[in-house]
C-alpha cells in the first residue's frame, strides 16, 4: 500500500471525510490488525468531523471508520474501503476527544455517530465505542449498510439509539450490479430492528440512469412504510465530490458522465417515498 498521499503527521480531525487518506495504517503488521478486530479495544479511523448536522440528530461529532466490503459504484469515500488506509486509534483516544464535547453535544441535542466506510466491520471496536459514549449520557447512532448486523447480539444493538440505513435498491440483481453484493443481510437487518422497536432512519442515494427506477424506489418504500419504526428517509442526491478520490486511488469510476439528479427527478423520487406514508426530507 502506498503512502504518498498520507501526511507526515495524520491528525483524526478532518474538516470533512472527503478528504483522500491512504495507508495511514499501513505500518500496523497483519497480525495485530486480527487481534484489534477480535478484541475491539483498537480500530482504524478515515478521521473525525465536529459539527455534522446531516448525520442523525442534532449537531454531533462523526467518527468515520475504514473498512467496506461493498463497492458501491457512486461512494464518494472510496479511500475508507481499506482497513489499513484508515489511523490506527484505541477505544481509550476516541473517548478522550468526545469527552470533549460531551456537554455541548448535550446542549444542541446531538450525539456522537459512528459512520464509515462500514462501521459494523469493526464490530468489536463499534461496540465498545457506543457503550462508553452511552455511559457518558451521549445519543448514539450508527450509519451502516446494515450487512454485518448479525455479529451484533440484540443486547449489543442496546447501545444504539437510532440506525441509518442505506438502502440502495430493491431489485436484488440491480442492488449487486450497484454494490457488489446482495441486499438480503441489508433488509433482514431492517426487520430485525423493527421487532427490537429501534427508531430506524432510512438514506437513499438517488442516482440518475442507476437507482431513480420508479417500480424500484417504489419496492423499497413499501418495505420500509412495512416495517413501522422507520422516522424518516433522506433522500440524497447524488453528486461528484468524490470523483477524484477514485481517479487518485486508479480505480475504474463508472459514473463519470452522470449529473447531479434535477431538482423536479428529486421531488419525483421523494414523491415515490411519501406516496408509500414515510415521511421524506
Ligand atoms: S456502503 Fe458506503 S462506504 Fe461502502 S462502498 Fe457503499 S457508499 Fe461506500
Amino acid at each position: 500500500m502506498t503512502n504518498e498521499h498520507a501526511p507526515a503527521t495524520a491528525s483524526l480531525g478532518a474538516k470533512d471525510p472527503y478528504e483522500l487518506r491512504v495507508g495511514l495504517g499501513a505500518g500496523v503488521p497483519d497480525t495485530a490488525v486480527q487481534e484489534a478486530l477480535a478484541s475491539g479495544d483498537m480500530g482504524f479511523l478515515h478521521s473525525y468531523t465536529t459539527g455534522s448536522a446531516v448525520d442523525g440528530p442534532g449537531v454531533r461529532v462523526v467518527a468515520w471508520t475504514t473498512g467496506c466490503m461493498w463497492r458501491c459504484r457512486y461512494c464518494h469515500n472510496p479511500d475508507t474501503w481499506t482497513l489499513k488506509n484508515g489511523i490506527p486509534v484505541s477505544v481509550r483516544q476516541v473517548l478522550d476527544e468526545l469527552r470533549k464535547y460531551r456537554d455541548d453535544l448535550k446542549i444542541m441535542h446531538g450525539g456522537f455517530t459512528l459512520s464509515g466506510g462500514e462501521p459494523l466491520l469493526q464490530h468489536r471496536f463499534a461496540v465498545k465505542l457506543l457503550a462508553e459514549a452511552r455511559g457518558m449520557g451521549i445519543h448514539t447512532t450508527v450509519e451502516t449498510n446494515g450487512y454485518f448486523h448479525d455479529r451484533l447480539a440484540d443486547a449489543e444493538l442496546d447501545t444504539i439509539d437510532l440506525v441509518m440505513l442505506g438502502l440502495k435498491a430493491w431489485d436484488p440483481a440491480r442492488h449487486r450490479d450497484l454494490t457488489g453484493l446482495d441486499n438480503q443481510p441489508t433488509l433482514d437487518f431492517a426487520r430485525r430492528l423493527a421487532r427490537l422497536g429501534k427508531p430506524l432512519w432510512i438514506r437513499f442515494v438517488l442516482v440518475p440512469g442507476l437507482t431513480d427506477d420508479v417500480d424500484d424506489m417504489a419496492g423499497s418504500a413499501a418495505f420500509a412504510a412495512g416495517l413501522g419504526n422507520v422516522e424518516r428517509v433522506e433522500v440524497l442526491p447524488f453528486h461528484q465530490l468524490g470523483r477524484y478520490k477514485w481517479q487518485r486511488l486508479g480505480l475504474e469510476y463508472t459514473l463519470n458522465g452522470t449529473e447531479p439528479p434535477s431538482q423536479a427527478a428529486i421531488e419525483r423520487a421523494c414523491a415515490v417515498w411519501r406516496a408509500a406514508g414515510l415521511t421524506v426530507v
